[in-house]
């Protein structure tokens, strides 16, 4: 077959893009050689729909043993009684859960999009707010912290089906003994979608909501820097709370319900490729060398935090106890679509992102967001992070200078220069 020069040398404009550029969208990373390696490999060519040793399809002893290592992988990571390694995405995992766990109609109450939640937690433009009736909590104006009295007044008053936690755009750790508490009074379950600070969370470095939460969703991408994919797990397999039935009567446990909604109920043939590059990742999130990263990532994020601060931005809570910050720029005069149009031309990847409270709309927004996951991966560290803001500032400060944003490029690409990707 002749080679698709065309998709090729496009796939190499945009390896140019990455190696050059700073990446500092905070649900972005780079994959190991390897995982890359496995995602591109012949798994691509299986159909293997069912779970290892109970598939739909012949020849599939090898994907078996490979679907049954991320699984293990997954398990041990997390220290999870139960996962689900097939989701295509996080918002794949997340309609599964649903599907499982809810009837149209339900009452669900998630993290208000607009104060850092996500699209599949109860957005009327997303299944979730379609199907369910979702209603919202937020984060307190004054703290920017959750505010967990309006999650328990909302929950007491409205009784939804389940309480989603967990975020895109939230710096701060959670209370999760504190959700399912409220949880268990009004008989709700909790969902936690920890697809953003997954790897903090694996090794150690911010709450476990395993303990707490019922079901935990995420996706493999960000922190936990494996192939696109999602994963659901459980700290306990538990009977179903409301003897929901199968679409054969069976009342089941919540790990065949779960396992049945992903398959047949909102997916066909498992990625068994991508499956493969989940087990690579989940073998690297367990080593030596992944347990620094993370720590670097964490340590990274509270640099950054630092630098802006001292240098008179407003970050949403303050901080951050993670590998992202959400910063506030109406004291900047500059709107997150103005910053992102500006900082994109110097090279540097961010995203524009609401604020709580924004008075502005999504597209145009008062903020942006700013992650530490690829950098770190690059091998930076603090003194980078510090180099980092400075030329964000740089940009800010003066968003439609031609010249000064061509200068700044040049000084990215000094930077990234010294930090290759994919060198080995
Ligand atoms: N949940 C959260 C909290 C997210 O931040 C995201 C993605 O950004 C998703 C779910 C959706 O993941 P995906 O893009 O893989 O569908």
């Amino acid at each position: 077959m002749k080679r698709d020069k065309l998709i090729f040398e496009l796939l190499d404009e945009e390896q140019q893009r990455q190696e050059e550029g700073l990446e500092l969208i905070a649900s972005e990373n780079f994959v190991s050689r390897q995982v890359m390696e496995a995602a591109g490999s012949v798994a691509t060519n299986k159909y293997a729909e069912g779970l290892p040793g109970k598939r739909y399809y012949g020849g599939c002893q090898i994907v078996d043993e490979i679907e049954t290592i991320a699984i293990e992988r997954a398990k041990q990571l997390f220290n999870a009684e139960w996962v689900n390694v097939q989701p295509h995405s996080g918002a794949q995992a997340n309609a599964a859960v649903m599907l499982a766990c809810l009837q149209p109609g339900d009452k669900i109450l998630g993290f208000d999009l607009s104060h850092g939640g996500h699209l599949t937690h109860g957005s009327g433009v997303n299944f979730s707010g379609k199907l369910y009736v979702p209603f919202f909590y937020g984060v307190k104006k004054e703290t920017g912290y959750v505010d967990y009295e309006q999650l328990e007044a909302v929950a007491l008053k409205e009784k939804p089906k389940m309480i989603i936690c967990g975020a895109s755009a939230y710096s701060r750790d959670w209370d999760y003994a504190r959700i399912r508490a409220v949880a268990d009074k009004i008989g709700a379950l909790v969902l936690a979608d920890i697809s953003h600070p997954a790897g903090l969370i694996a090794r150690g470095l911010l709450t476990d909501p395993l303990p707490h939460c019922h079901i935990v969703t995420t996706t493999t991408h960000k922190t936990l820097r494996g192939p696109r994919g999602g994963l659901i797990m459980m700290g306990k397999d538990f009977e179903n709370p409301w003897g929901l039935k199968t679409p054969k009567g069976e009342t089941k446990m919540m790990s065949n319900l779960l396992d049945m909604a992903v398959f047949p109920g909102t997916q066909g043939g498992p990625l068994e490729h991508i499956i493969a590059a989940k087990a690579v990742a989940f073998g690297e999130a367990l080593s030596e060398q992944y347990m620094k990263y993370i720590t670097q990532v964490k340590k990274n994020g509270a640099a950054i935090a630092k630098a802006f601060l001292d240098r008179g931005y407003e970050i949403v809570s303050g901080g951050t106890d993670n590998h992202l910050v959400l910063i506030d720029l109406r004291n900047k005069n500059v709107t997150g679509k103005a910053a992102e149009n500006a900082l994109v031309k110097a090279d540097i990847t961010i995203n524009k992102n609401m604020v709580p409270f924004d008075d502005k709309s999504p597209f145009i927004t008062s903020g942006i967001r700013i992650g530490t996951a690829a950098v770190t991966t690059r091998g930076m560290k603090e003194k980078q992070m510090e180099t980092i803001v400075e030329l964000i500032d740089e940009v800010i400060n003066d968003p439609e200078n031609e010249h000064s944003l061509e200068k700044v490029r040049k000084k990215v690409h000094k930077l990234t220069e010294k930090f290759p990707l994919y060198k080995e």
